[in-house]
């Protein structure tokens, strides 16, 4: 791509934002579905048939950021490379954007411009007043929301059916299967649970941002925590398997909705390890 006119509306990207939100916002602006509108301005790419928040080419960037002038390094920090890096166990800084699977980031599972699977988890408060995905919310271990003191969903409260942002038009979506709103915030966390996982899961994501945990007295690099921690997750899963896949775990999960089971989410989140 050698000259490219900048695109006359060009939303500012927000803090902590991902790039497929962004993209879609955009999109949004001008009135398109992403599909459409990406297929005009890209027309050799396949941006929407990849999980460009973890795999967006450095090409990819360099054209967006001349549509959009702003600089390509500040695109890249909407994806999720960095945390890739200290989130990878086999090859730690090395890591390639392109790697299949990421522990701790949901794969996205991307078919035919959407997914069936339960990839994002969101607030609908957040989601509501504000109108942008959150990078923190393609983790795994990102469970809750300190400032609605409530907990993520991913997906229908009424039916499960997965979150599909990827394909949607003009509108953060409803469900696609039943029409339930998914921005009506349901049920309330214990606050006792809320308190225990909201510390737990700030202290994590303090740890992959700075890239340093202390974990009992030991000074730790993000990569080198997690990649523990997750081989921990590993040795749980095998022993759930041995038992049949009890839901021995879902009592720390807590319930805040009765249309979803838990022991169906927990059974669910662990083949993600
Ligand atoms: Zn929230
Ligand atoms: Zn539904």
């Amino acid at each position: 791509m050698t000259h490219v006119e900048p695109w006359v509306i060009r939303p500012a990207p927000n803090s902590g934002e991902l790039l497929s939100s962004y993209l879609i916002r955009i999109s949004r602006a001008h009135g398109r579905s992403p599909g459409a509108f990406y297929r005009q301005f890209f027309p050799n790419n396949t941006c929407w048939r990849m999980d460009l928040d973890r795999s967006a080419s450095e090409r990819f960037l360099e054209d967006l950021s001349r549509f959009v002038k702003i600089d390509d390094r500040v695109l890249e920090d909407l994806t999720l490379r960095s945390w890739m890096e200290n989130l990878d166990t086999k090859t730690g800084k090395s890591a390639k954007a392109n790697v299949a699977v990421t522990p701790w980031i949901n794969s996205l599972g991307v078919h035919k411009q959407s997914t069936r699977k339960h990839t994002l988890s969101f607030c609908p408060s957040c989601l509501k007043e504000e109108n942008f995905l959150r990078k923190e919310w393609r983790l795994s271990f990102v469970t809750v929301c300190a400032t609605h003191r409530n907990t993520l969903i991913d997906g229908c409260p009424n039916c499960d059916a997965p979150f599909v942002y990827l394909g949607q038009g003009l509108a953060w979506p409803s469900c696609n299967q039943c029409g339930h709103s998914f921005l009506v915030q349901e049920g309330a966390l214990d606050e006792f649970i809320f308190g225990n996982l909201c510390d737990f899961q700030h202290q994590l994501l303090r740890g992959l941002m700075d890239d340093k945990v202390v974990f009992f007295g030991h000074h730790l690099s993000a990569q080198e925590f997690f990649s523990g921690i997750y081989l921990v997750l590993r040795a749980v899963k095998l022993r759930l398997r041995i038992l049949g896949n009890r839901p021995c775990l879902s009592l720390m999960l807590g319930s805040a909705y009765s249309g979803r089971k838990t022991p169906l989410i927990l059974a669910e989140r662990l083949r993600t390890f």
